[in-house]
C-alpha cells in the first residue's frame, strides 16, 4: 500500500462523515472531510440511535455525553382543529427508565458530539465542496470549489440524499432516488403554542401535519411539518427560500395554530426541508468511492432508521479498511456484504411510518385516533 491510499476524502460533516473520520483515524487513516456549509448543521428534530449504533457510540466513548443530550418524551398528543386532545400516548412509565438500545436526542447534538470526538484527528473543510472528480490507478485527483486540487487515495461521499459523489461516481440521482409520496420539513420556534415541557402535539387534516414538540429540554419548541405529495417537486435542493415558499404553499388553510407556527418556522435560519425518499442502490462502490449513510441507502425521513444505518455504515466501512491491509477492492466487497442486510431492515418499515403520521383521508385519520384513543 503506498502512503497516498491511507488518505481519504470524506464528503459531508454530518452523522455518517463524522463517525467515519473518527475510525479512520482511529485506525491509522488520514481523513480528510469538506463540507459544503460554512459551519456545522446543528438543525433539525430528535432522532434516534439504536442497536448497532449505540454500541458504535460506545466504542468511540461518546455514549455518556450522548446520554447526557437524551430527550425525555413524556408524551404525544393528537390534536383537532379547536386543539382539542383527540387522541394521545402518555410515555411516562417508559421515559424514566431509559432504554440502553435506544437514545433519541436532538440530531444537532449528535452531529456536534460526534464532530467534537474526531476533530483532533481529522482535518475539516467547512465552506467547501467537490467540483469535480478524476480517478486513477492510483488515486483520485478532487477539484475543491475553493481549495483547488488535492490527491487521495479514497473518496467518500458521506453528503445525505442528494450526494455530490454518487452523481459523478454512480450515475444521476433519479436512478436510485425513490420518492415515497411525502415532504418533510422542520424548524425551531419562537413560542411553545401551548404544549408543556417534554410533550408533543400533532394537528392534521388529509395528507397534511402540523406538529409542535417541546423534547429538548432548555432549547425553544421544534415544529415539524410533513406533506403528501406523490409527483416530486421540482425545486434547487439547496435554495432554502424557494422550500419555504412551497411549504407555505403546501400547508396553505390549515387550521389550528398552523399560521402562526408556519410564521415562526418561515423566519427560521436554520430551517430544514427535504423529499421523504429512499435510496437503492445495487452497490455502494464502484473504483475508489465509496457511500456511506443516506447518500447510499437513505432509509426515508420519518423512519427512525437514518442515524443508526449511517453510524453503523461508517463503522463497518472503517473497519473493512482497515482489516483488508488498505486494499480498498477487498475491503469494500467486505463493507456491501456485511452491511446489506442491516440496510435492508432499516428501510422496510419507512412508508408504514408515514402513513401513520400523515393520514391520506378524514376516515383515515378518525381511523388512527380511534385506534390510538386517549390515555386513560
Ligand atoms: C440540518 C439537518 C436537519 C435534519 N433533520 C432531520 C430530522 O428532523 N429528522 C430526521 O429524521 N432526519 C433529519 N436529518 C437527516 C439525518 O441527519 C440523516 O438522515 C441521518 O442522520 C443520516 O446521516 P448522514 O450523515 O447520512 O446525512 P446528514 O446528517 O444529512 O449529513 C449530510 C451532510 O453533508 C453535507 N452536504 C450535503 N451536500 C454536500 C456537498 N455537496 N458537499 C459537501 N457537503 C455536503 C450536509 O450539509 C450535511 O452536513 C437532518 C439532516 C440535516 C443536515
Amino acid at each position: 500500500m503506498t502512503d497516498d491510499e491511507r488518505t481519504v476524502l470524506i464528503s459531508g460533516a454530518g452523522i455518517a462523515g463524522a463517525t467515519l473520520a473518527y475510525w479512520l483515524a482511529e485506525y491509522g487513516f488520514r481523513p480528510t472531510v469538506v463540507e459544503r456549509e460554512p459551519r456545522l448543521r446543528t438543525g433539525g428534530n430528535p432522532i434516534d440511535v439504536r442497536g448497532g449504533a449505540v454500541a458504535v457510540a460506545g466504542r468511540m466513548g461518546v455514549l455518556p455525553r450522548i446520554r447526557e443530550a437524551r430527550v425525555r418524551t413524556e408524551g404525544l398528543w393528537f390534536v383537532n382543529a379547536a386543539g382539542e386532545r383527540v387522541a394521545g400516548m402518555d410515555l411516562r412509565g417508559s421515559a424514566d427508565a431509559p432504554d440502553d438500545d435506544e437514545v433519541e436526542l436532538a440530531r444537532g447534538d449528535l452531529a456536534e458530539i460526534l464532530h467534537r470526538a474526531s476533530a483532533a484527528r481529522t482535518e475539516y473543510l467547512f465552506g467547501d465542496a467537490i467540483r469535480s472528480v478524476r480517478e486513477d490507478p492510483d488515486g483520485v485527483t478532487v477539484t475543491l470549489e475553493r481549495g483547488g486540487d488535492r490527491r487521495f487515495g479514497l473518496v467518500v461521499g458521506a453528503d445525505g440524499l442528494h450526494s455530490a459523489v454518487r452523481r459523478p461516481a454512480f450515475g444521476e440521482e433519479g436512478r436510485f432516488v425513490h420518492h415515497l409520496g411525502y415532504y418533510a420539513a422542520a424548524a425551531p420556534l419562537t413560542d411553545d403554542h401551548g404544549v408543556a415541557d417534554h410533550w408533543g402535539a400533532v394537528y392534521n387534516e388529509p395528507g397534511r401535519m402540523v406538529g409542535v414538540s417541546r423534547t429538548v429540554p432548555d432549547r425553544p419548541a421544534q415544529a415539524l411539518f410533513a406533506f403528501r405529495q406523490v409527483r416530486p417537486l421540482d425545486y434547487d435542493h439547496r435554495d432554502v427560500a424557494e422550500q419555504k415558499r412551497l411549504l407555505a404553499e403546501a400547508l396553505a388553510g390549515m387550521s389550528w395554530r398552523t399560521p402562526l407556527i408556519l410564521e415562526q418556522a418561515l423566519q427560521a435560519e436554520d430551517f430544514y426541508f427535504d423529499a421523504v425518499s429512499q435510496v437503492r442502490m445495487p452497490g455502494w462502490t464502484r473504483g475508489r468511492f465509496a457511500l456511506v449513510g443516506d447518500a447510499g441507502y437513505c432509509p426515508a425521513l420519518l423512519s427512525g432508521a437514518g442515524t443508526t444505518l449511517a453510524m453503523t455504515g461508517a463503522y463497518t466501512l472503517a473497519g473493512a479498511l482497515r482489516e483488508s491491509g488498505g486494499d480498498h477492492r477487498a475491503a469494500f466487497a467486505r463493507y456491501e456484504a456485511e452491511h446489506r442486510a442491516v440496510v435492508a431492515d432499516g428501510q422496510s418499515k419507512a412508508a408504514e411510518y408515514a402513513a401513520e403520521l400523515i393520514p391520506g383521508s378524514r376516515e383515515a385519520i378518525d381511523r388512527r385516533d380511534a385506534l390510538v384513543g386517549l390515555p386513560s
